[in-house]
């Protein structure tokens, strides 16, 4: 079957909601780090799907793992066992240290479960605090409890009234957090890295900051970890990394692979205030997404792969800030951890992306003047080096253009 670009816009023109502005490329295949699109011209892929394709495309053994699986039982709802949910929860929980799990669908609803959780704590200590501490830049996702603390005007405001009493503060400023937290704060929410923000790590000290505020107020913390978790940063969850507390985690993204799946990772304390029928889903943690998710954390814990992206990460770290020093007037700074970087531009980054495609190599424009690269965990240092030429072509077209 031939597909052609144009009857595929137009089809989407006439019946797709439009809510994306996509890139006039049409992928249809994928092996490894690489695209390939429907006229056959291949790419590197420095953005896995928005961090997402962890183990890259066509991996064989996540491709077999859920082809068995469909083969065999995809899905049977949460009123029934089935034997693949607890040994995902307690996979998760060896590698946070929060001892259960919650699984749902993506990563808004994974945030939206620890809202609401955290909600529930606060009702079963008989001290209903319903207020929210997040962070200015903070993205959570786009339904209405991970909206609200999610600080971008342009998201919000079509969409409002939302949640109440949520009071975002300057990304790591310690004063600020120390002076919003109060005894009716139920919990602050942060990304360990802001990921839409723009690739902000939060520092040490704003980290210290937050338990500091949880101890003195008693407030939870949520850890969003959906884009900066299993294994992005070179650590399991860039929490740790931070000496961060979290008393619930959000993970998503890359969980499944590219199926979809999240989950909110809950401390003990927490769990003690959830009831039966507190919260539910249909789809959530079913056989399909866990064999896909437990291939994944194979490979994560057992196949070496963190050691691998704190080496590439570091090689990344070495490229990207030598094509800052050659393109200073292009490039204003170089943030990210392991295998999650932006580049952050003197200028608006839109124009780097169809320039990137054209020379073969996917990346994406966040927070208006960022680059951002999340390429597959797996990538070897020779794919990274292959799509950084082609990167920083891009970036001397767009640089001369200007
Ligand atoms: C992507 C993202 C979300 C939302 O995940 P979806 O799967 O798109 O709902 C939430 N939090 C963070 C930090 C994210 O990067």
């Amino acid at each position: 079957m031939t597909i052609v670009m144009d009857d595929v816009v137009a089809r989407e023109a006439r019946h797709v909601l439009q809510t994306y502005r996509r890139q006039p490329v049409t992928f249809v295949r994928g092996q490894g780090v690489r695209l390939y699109d429907a006229e056959g011209r291949e790419y590197i892929d420095l953005l896995s799907g928005i961090g997402v394709a962890a183990l890259g495309h066509a991996h064989t053994g996540l491709a077999r793992a859920v082809s068995d699986q469909a083969q065999t039982l995809i899905h049977t709802s949460n009123l029934f066992f089935h034997p693949l949910q607890g040994q995902l929860a307690e996979r998760l929980a060896n590698l946070s240290g929060l001892p259960r799990a919650f699984f749902c669908n993506s990563g808004t609803e994974a945030v939206e479960a620890c809202l609401k959780f955290a909600r529930r704590y606060w009702y079963t200590k008989g001290e209903p605090r319903a207020e929210f501490v997040a962070l200015d830049e903070s993205f959570h996702g786009r339904t209405f409890g991970s909206l609200s603390v999610t600080s971008d005007e342009h998201y919000r405001k079509p969409f409002e009234p939302l949640l109440p009493k949520v009071t975002f503060i300057p990304t790591n400023d310690a004063g600020a957090l120390m002076r919003a937290v109060t005894k009716n704060t139920a919990a602050i929410i942060a990304e360990s890295v802001l990921g839409e923000g723009g690739i902000r790590p939060l520092t040490p000290a704003f980290a210290s900051a937050i338990n500091e505020a949880c101890s003195k107020s008693g407030a939870l913390f949520i850890a969003d970890e959906v884009q900066s978790g299993l294994g992005r940063t070179g650590y399991p969850f860039y929490f740790k990394a931070l000496g961060l507390r979290p008393h619930l985690v959000s993970i998503g993204k890359a969980l499944g692979g590219g199926v979809p799946i999240g989950a909110a990772l809950v401390s003990q304390e927490v769990a003690d205030t959830i009831s039966f029928g507190d919260h539910g889903t249909t789809y959530g943690g079913n056989l399909l997404a866990c064999r896909a998710a437990l291939c994944v954390l194979d490979e994560l814990v057992g196949g070496g792969l963190l050691a691998h992206i704190g080496r590439v990460g570091q090689h990344v770290e070495r490229r990207l800030l030598a094509i800052a020093a050659s393109r200073p007037s292009l490039v204003k700074a170089v943030r990210g951890r392991g295998l999650m970087w932006g580049l952050d531009l003197t200028r608006d980054a839109a124009p780097v992306v169809p320039a990137a495609l054209e020379r073969g190599v996917v990346v994406n424009r966040t927070a208006e003047t960022v680059v951002r690269l999340l390429p597959p965990l797996v990538i070897t240092q020779a794919e990274l080096d292959e799509g950084l030429d082609r990167l920083d072509a891009a970036l001397g077209a767009v640089g001369a253009a200007a």
